[in-house]
């Protein structure tokens, strides 16, 4: 039997290229736990998010580099993440969270607290830790769409915060009794943001994800600079108008210095349950062009669909009721594509281009 020599194997993996980093994973000292037994060779990949979509990408390259070191009969690959941590904009982090996310929307009624959720769900799907903060404070109903029921614990100051099937949630839904109108002042804003930033105990994280309040005013300015953001995804349906909505949304944040990671198409089309008939009702392709425009990537579409909207109503996602609907795959692979982003963004990369409005 051929003795498999331990540096061919390096040499191999060496030429295998991290599809995002563009550099070889040897270099990117992405290995570790090298066994060789035998014709068996070993390995754990490190990567930068356990939400990578690329795994299987890095396996197959991986094995097809080992085919031709001489003596290797099979091989073990297993995967491991150490989340890295972003810049938050210059903002001291939240302890033990290591990326923000916001998901905002040029308008109300979207489906950006809707996607906030189910992004959540998929991302947590793909390995992550991840915890919601409801900032919505003009229609906080995260709890709700999570199925959450109780309220937040308070252990000396510290708000511990409740979750649904592993997903911690703060909002600003347990402050006030349901069916209270909420009007907020600047500083009480700033004060209550303040406290869910500071105060709150998440544990790790790997995201927390920011479901901001619709639009791009005053009040959602002062959070996003007040949040120590990694970077913002914007959702809108596909009308002509999203262009305008869009453009508005990443001016705002380009003024804090948060990163689009992209633009989601929500309520893209209607497939009849019964004919199959695709109907765009809310028109289609807006998403797409307002994110050519902008330079931002588009990260995908998500349909209109009845399971959506009682998956939201009933507290239980779609991601959780049917985790291999193609809904939940679609939504899976869009947080995939934003952790990537996030990792590029954190590795120093500058992947991203980010257009220029005043
Ligand atoms: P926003 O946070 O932008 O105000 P929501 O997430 O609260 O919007 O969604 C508004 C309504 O639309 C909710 O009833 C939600 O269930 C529904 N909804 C959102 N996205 C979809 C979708 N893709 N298909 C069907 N219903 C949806």
């Amino acid at each position: 039997m051929t003795q498999v020599a331990e540096e061919k194997v390096w040499q191999a993996l060496s030429r295998v290229i991290e599809p995002d980093f563009k550099k070889d994973l040897v270099t990117l000292k992405m290995i570790e736990n090298l066994k060789i037994e035998d014709g068996k060779v070993s390995f754990t990949i490190v990567l930068t998010t356990p939400a990578c979509p690329l795994k299987d990408e890095m396996k197959n390259a991986c094995n097809e580099a080992l085919r031709s070191v001489p003596g290797v009969t099979s091989t073990e690959i297993a995967f491991t993440a150490r989340t890295t941590s972003g810049t938050f904009s210059g903002k001291a982090p939240i302890t033990g969270v290591r990326n923000v996310l916001a998901v905002s929307s040029g308008k109300g009624g979207v489906g950006k607290s809707t996607t906030s959720v189910n992004l959540a769900v998929g991302l947590q799907a793909l390995g992550a830790k991840v915890g919601i903060l409801d900032a919505d404070v003009y229609g906080p109903n995260i709890p709700m769409m999570l199925g959450i029921k109780t309220q937040p614990k308070q252990v000396e100051n510290r708000f511990i915060p409740p979750s649904s099937n592993g997903i911690a949630c703060m909002s600003m839904a347990f402050l006030v009794p349901p069916g209270t109108p909420l009007i907020w002042r600047g500083p009480m804003l700033h004060g209550v943001i303040q406290q869910f930033v500071r105060d709150v105990e998440w544990g790790e994280l790997d995201y927390l994800i920011v479901d901001m309040p619709p639009g791009t005013g005053d009040a959602q300015l002062s959070l996003a600079q007040l949040v120590p953001l990694s970077g913002a995804v914007i959702v809108t349906t596909p009308q002509e108008v999203s262009l305008s909505d869009s453009r508005r949304g990443l001016a705002m944040f380009q003024k804090v210095n948060v990163p689009i990671l992209g633009i989601i198409e929500n309520m893209s089309m209607f497939v009849c349950p019964n004919c199959h008939h695709e109907t765009p009702i809310f028109s289609q392709g807006g998403g797409e062009m307002a994110a050519k425009e902008l330079k931002v990537p588009f990260l995908g579409r998500i349909p209109i669909d009845l399971s959506i909207r009682e998956g939201g109503d009933q507290g239980v996602p779609i991601g959780i009721a049917q985790p291999q609907s193609p809904i939940s795959k679609s939504y899976e692979t869009i947080a995939g594509q934003i952790a990537s982003a996030i990792s590029i963004l954190n590795a120093g990369a500058k992947p991203i281009q980010i257009a220029n409005f005043g």
